[in-house]
């Protein structure tokens, strides 16, 4: 699909004076939907630093916190530790860490922030204006996000992220930033390699930063049959898992149960397996940490003993301790490279039995809190689900969820946030889009009316406007998506984990 096949192209222009529209030119085009869109990053993880320097260099607080902000967005996205080591050395060649003074404005080329990443309109930031893409990129969260899954813009270009590079982990280091940054410098990442394995590890120890990942909590854990044959011989705990994980995350075909195995949960029906699909790309981990969060966020209701995801253990004994890395003093579990023992292919839940309270975890969630559906319950009908395949969509794939309603039906915005585009698209017609405090932006496609002025703050259930047939739409719908880290997610599985169903 074009988006993928482009990126070789885009990634030797990145960082080159190429004119935006030629960008235009190679990418898809205007509301295309895109065949890598199953991300789902419904918990977004923070880190500061915690404790001392390190040996290796003095660096500031900042400069330090900046580093822990990178680790947390590199679990968070699925580059993982080694991505970090990437990202971190990235840094400390563009800015220091963030401690360049000039690197928070501008240079000649419009790059800016920890990473230099262009603030022109259409590159790394979606914002209305080069002002508005350089405070975004100054938010080192953003950046770093960014500097990982690349941004997709409004025009449906994809600049490309370091997870986006084929073969990128088995890269030197200083090829890999290169892949990511074109530097005319490539070779400088390198000084920063030691620098930036220090303190990598160091942040992996888990003592100099905790990593807080915020759970899809919300979401009734009373979850209907799943048809999976695998339901048989389930004890409560693990039945009730087994259907809210394939009602939550429709996309997980196999979920291991019940088997002969006497050392393990499986034998006693208090385990399950759900296999992650496509698990080496960056969407199958990120799919993968988000149920694990999901689990421990709801450990009580579900009745969670312990979860195993890539080489990581929580339990409920310790769970003060957070997640334990396998094969070290902290856990005794395989660390190996057998991808089904060393759980990356699969997630572990181990239950209880009949322990969990039924009642879902409440509390903080990542985004602002208060969620409401886009239109009156009873007055839509779900007519295309995302992801789905069909000829409607411009690469095949869906890369929303549409609510048929009759034209004229007010249309609400689910969560609090600003309005970051309320304009004419010709594939999206009258299109709003709001932008909550965390990053995620919501699309509002089709319109009729359109109520809401660029930068006005709504809150969750405000009337933006109106049902329509407007752009490229075969009858009255809304087509709602939601991007969070500029990719795509399920509307769906979105708003039902956040307690309200579509
Ligand atoms: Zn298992
Ligand atoms: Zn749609």
């Amino acid at each position: 699909m074009k988006k993928w096949i482009a990126i070789a192209a885009v990634a030797a222009l990145a960082s080159l004076a190429v004119p935006v529209v030629m960008l235009m030119m190679i990418m898809t085009a205007v509301g295309g939907s895109q065949q890598q869109v199953s991300s789902t990053h419904a918990s977004l993880c923070t880190a500061s630093w915690q404790g001392d320097s390190i040996t290796e260099r003095d660096l500031t607080g900042s400069q330090l916190d900046a580093a822990a902000t990178i680790y947390a967005a590199a679990i968070e996205t699925g580059a993982g530790p080694e991505g970090a080591i990437v990202g971190i050395a990235t840094a400390l060649q563009e800015s220091d860490l963030g401690a360049n003074p000039y690197s928070r404005t501008p240079n000649s080329d419009g790059d800016v922030g920890l990473f230099q990443q262009r603030s022109l309109v259409g590159w790394y930031a979606n914002g209305a204006t080069q002002e508005e893409n350089i405070t975004t990129l100054n938010d080192h969260a953003y950046a770093a996000r960014t500097f990982f899954l690349g941004n997709d813009s409004l025009d449906g270009s994809h600049i490309p992220g370091l997870t986006d590079i084929d073969g990128w982990r088995e890269m030197a280091v200083t090829e890999a930033a290169q892949s990511v940054q074109r530097s005319a410098f490539p070779y400088a990442y390198a000084d920063h390699e030691a620098l930036a394995r220090a303190l990598v590890q160091r942040l992996g120890e888990g003592e100099a930063g905790q990593i807080l990942c915020a759970g899809a909590v919300g979401g009734s854990l009373d979850c209907p049959a799943s048809g999976l044959s695998s339901e048989a011989g389930l004890n409560a705990d693990a039945l009730r898992g087994l259907r809210c994980i394939k009602q939550f995350w429709p996309q997980i075909d196999v979920i291991g149960g019940v088997r002969n195995d006497p050392d393990s949960d499986h034998h006693t029906g208090d385990a399950l397996d759900p296999m992650i699909p496509n698990y080496t790309s960056a969407t199958g981990i990120a799919l993968g940490t988000e149920i694990a969060e999901w689990a421990r966020a709801n450990a009580e209701g579900l009745g969670i003993k312990y979860v195993i995801w890539r080489k990581q253990i929580w339990s409920v004994e310790r769970a003060s301790e957070g997640w334990r890395t396998c094969g070290t003093d902290a856990a005794s579990c395989y660390s190996g490279s057998d991808p089904s023992a060393a759980h990356l292919d699969h997630l572990h839940l181990s239950f209880l039995g009949a322990m969990g309270t039924g009642i879902p975890a409440t509390g903080a969630a990542s985004s602002s809190g208060e969620v409401s559906l886009p239109i009156a319950r009873g007055s839509y009908r779900l007519t295309a689900r995302y992801n789905q395949k069909g000829s409607n969509w411009s690469s095949g794939y869906h890369t929303g969820l549409d609510f048929a309603a009759p034209e004229g039906t007010p249309l609400r915005s689910i969560t609090a946030g600003t309005v970051t585009d309320t304009s004419w698209h010709s594939a999206y017609g009258n299109l709003t889009t709001i932008t909550a405090d965390d990053g995620t932006v919501f699309y509002y496609a089709h319109q009729a009316r359109r109520y809401v002025t660029l930068g006005q703050k709504v809150t969750a259930g405000e009337l933006i406007g109106t049902v329509g047939n407007t752009g490229n739409s075969f009858g009255a719908h809304l087509h709602l998506e939601v991007r969070i880290g500029g990719r795509h997610t399920n509307p769906e599985t979105w708003l039902t984990t956040r307690g309200v169903a579509p």
